[in-house]
């Protein structure tokens, strides 16, 4: 868990964690450094993934 990072997450502003990328399904996919949600990489760019 990091902190500063899970202060950005209250703003919206999530980031993947680099050491947890995995690629199944022609994705890639990992969770939000901060708080933990799942997000895909879409057109180079990672987002939250919608449930
Ligand atoms: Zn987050």
């Amino acid at each position: 868990m990091n902190i500063l990072q899970r202060i950005k997450c209250v703003f919206g502003h999530h980031e993947r964690d680099r050491t947890r990328v995995r690629y199944c399904d022609d994705v890639f996919g990992s969770v939000c450094a901060g708080c933990g949600k799942r997000m895909v990489r879409r057109d180079r760019s990672w987002s939250v993934e919608q449930a």
